[in-house]
């Protein structure tokens, strides 16, 4: 298993919310929403980033991105949302876990900071 924070909540060490599970992904509500709802969705497996994950399981991200749109359904985000994930340094990942952000309840800006 790896090493991360996400790592401790996939074993339960540390608690979250889990808005979904299978046998693939879970998915909690990020500790620091950024907008009304704010919904992290996280292979089991602890790949590192959409690189490292896309070589080794290319079915992975459809997967996940599906449960993003199932989730959004489910929040009732019909005037729409947004799904992000951060990679390395430049890209502002500070959790070595793979994730996606599920954003809605609000407008966005775009371009992003
Ligand atoms: P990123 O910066 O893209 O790597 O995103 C990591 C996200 O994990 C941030 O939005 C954090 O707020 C969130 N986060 C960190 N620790 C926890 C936790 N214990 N439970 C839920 N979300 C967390």
């Amino acid at each position: 298993m790896g090493d991360t924070i996400f790592s401790k909540i996939l074993s339960g060490e540390i608690p979250a919310d889990f808005l979904h599970q299978d046998d693939v992904c879970v998915a909690f509500n990020d500790i620091s929403p950024v907008a009304p709802t704010h919904i992290l969705v996280i292979p089991r497996h602890p790949y590192r980033n959409l690189s490292e994950a896309t070589a080794k399981d290319p079915a992975l991200v459809g997967h996940l991105l599906a449960v993003c749109a199932k989730l959004a359904k489910r929040q009732k985000l019909t005037a729409g949302f947004r799904v992000v994930t951060n990679q390395g340094d430049e890209g502002g990942q500070s959790v070595d876990h793979l994730h996606f952000h599920l954003i809605g309840g609000r407008s966005m800006q775009w371009p992003p900071g």
